[in-house]
């Protein structure tokens, strides 16, 4: 083989790997462009800046860093860094920049951002509104800047609702419209800093990294901290609450706005990650839990006030109501065990509303990325027409009803029953439409088939349902 030759292979096998600096042994894909010294030595930008800013601060232009030798680093001058030991270049992909739905720079009106929730959120008309108030305020707020006679207060919100009332979905739908990071953590993984557990500066961590630690994002992301009534103050305890009280404490001057400092690339701090801080005056704080057993301190209360003077109402009054968590107040939740400085940083408190059948009809078919639309899609590409008559809908609702599990109860009852016609449809290509039946959802009969050109009877028999 030519020399030339193997000099053109051996470049060519050089491009397809990336150079790594000496000094401080970064690829290039993290260091950046490589200053390229004789002797096959690579330097990356900052180590080259850090070495000219210690020969200046030395005042010697031959002070300790010119007699640097990386021979006594451990490597040879004329040695080359093997291939097993470099990273492999990442083919540059152009990342597309997603165009957000809503620009925080330009908020649109609460009635705009309500409609754009409206296509995916069912129902909960009045937590939509309240959301969509807040939200318009907040970016307003962190738009305008720091105004000197008027500090408009942070809008951070309490969301109290039964599970699968779709509080997550509604924050996580809200964050994607925006385009902003979102980080979602479990308040009952908190302890406070010190103990086994995550401490409460983990979250903005977490959004950082949503934001692909981008600091300037994560200043204007969103944090939802789910199940927040598993921090409620124990009652009646001696020992110390760590996982309680304790994080409502920890939890306040993220709320109020500080200055946090945060491992990058890390939910804890040790000496191997860098620290960065984040500012958390301009991120949004929701809170979200289903407060059981809040509804009896209310009731008691209200029936407390009905039973006094002369307003004197029927005792039992507030017994059966079925929106009770609504009227909640602040010396409620004080009571379910809120400290008062928490719920003083969450000025907005909403409730959703429990699912009704007629809504969980509505969450099968209507929104954007409805699950029975997911369903159609799949089978549309097998040309197949996928129909759910009404009852069979209405008979799936029901079913999801007594599980009491509100809207997370649908995916699970619709996989188990759509299992047998995903796998038996595609066996037969002259299949043109299936339409599912309450007879069907109820194992009580087949789902109606109509071949392509024909009516035939269907091909699932009951065995198999069963
Ligand atoms: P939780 O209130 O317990 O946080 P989730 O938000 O996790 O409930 O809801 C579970 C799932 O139910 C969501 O992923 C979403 O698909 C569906 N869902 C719940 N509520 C609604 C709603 N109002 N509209 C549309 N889908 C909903």
């Amino acid at each position: 083989m030519s020399e030339n030759y193997k000099d053109h292979i051996d470049k060519d096998d050089k491009d397809k790997y990336e150079d790594i600096c000496y000094i401080c042994r970064r690829p290039e894909s993290k260091a950046g462009k490589m200053v390229h010294l004789p002797g096959n030595v690579c330097i990356c930008a900052d180590c080259m800046q850090k070495t000219f800013d210690t020969i200046n601060k030395n005042g010697s232009p031959y002070g300790d860093m010119m007699n640097f030798n990386p021979a006594m680093m451990g490597f040879s001058m004329q040695q080359d860094i093997p291939n097993s030991q470099k990273l492999k270049k990442k083919k540059t992909e152009e990342k597309k920049q997603e165009k957000p739905v809503l620009d925080i720079k330009k908020i649109p009106a609460p009635h705009i951002i309500k409609g754009e929730l409206d296509e995916f959120v069912i129902g909960q008309d009045y937590a939509k509104k309240v959301i969509s108030v807040a939200v318009y305020n907040h970016y307003k707020r962190v738009a305008g800047g720091i105004n000197d006679d008027v500090e408009i207060e942070k809008s951070n919100m309490l969301m109290l609702g039964p599970t699968g009332s779709g509080k997550t979905y509604l924050v996580k739908t809200l964050a994607r419209l925006l385009n902003v990071p979102l980080a979602i953590t479990d308040a009952t993984s908190l302890t406070e800093a010190g103990y086994i557990g995550d401490d409460v500066e983990s979250v903005i961590s977490k959004l950082l990294a949503a934001a692909d630690n981008d600091v300037e994002r994560a200043e204007h992301g969103i944090v939802f901290i789910d199940e927040i009534d598993k921090i409620a103050k124990k009652r009646n305890t001696n020992s110390r609450d760590v996982s309680g009280e304790s994080v409502q404490q920890g939890l306040l001057k993220l709320l109020e706005g500080s200055d946090v400092e945060v491992p990058v690339g890390a939910t804890s701090k040790n000496a191997m990650v860098p620290l960065t801080t984040v500012n958390t005056k301009n991120i949004l704080f929701i809170c979200g839990g289903a407060f059981p057993d809040l509804d009896k301190i209310i009731r008691n209360r209200l029936n407390k006030s009905a039973s006094i003077g002369f307003s004197a109402d029927l005792k039992d009054k507030y017994d059966q109501d079925p929106k009770i968590l609504e009227k909640v107040s602040v010396e409620d939740l004080r009571e379910f065990g809120m400290i008062p400085e928490f719920l003083g940083r969450l000025p907005i408190v909403f409730t959703l509303e429990g699912m009704t059948k007629e809504m969980l009809v509505k969450i099968l078919c209507e929104p954007k990325n409805a699950i029975i639309r997911q369903y159609q899609k799949l089978l549309a590409l097998d040309e197949v027409d996928l129909r759910f008559d009404d009852s069979a809908l209405e008979a799936i609702a029901e079913k999801a009803l007594e599980k009491r599990t509100g809207a997370r109860a649908l995916r699970a009852i619709i996989e188990e029953f759509m299992l047998d016609i995903m796998y038996e449809i595609p066996k037969d290509d002259n299949i043109g439409k299936v339409t599912i039946t309450r007879d069907y959802i109820e194992h009580r009969g087949a789902p109606l088939i109509e071949m392509r050109g024909i009516n035939k009877p269907s091909l699932i028999t009951q065995n198999q349902q069963a």
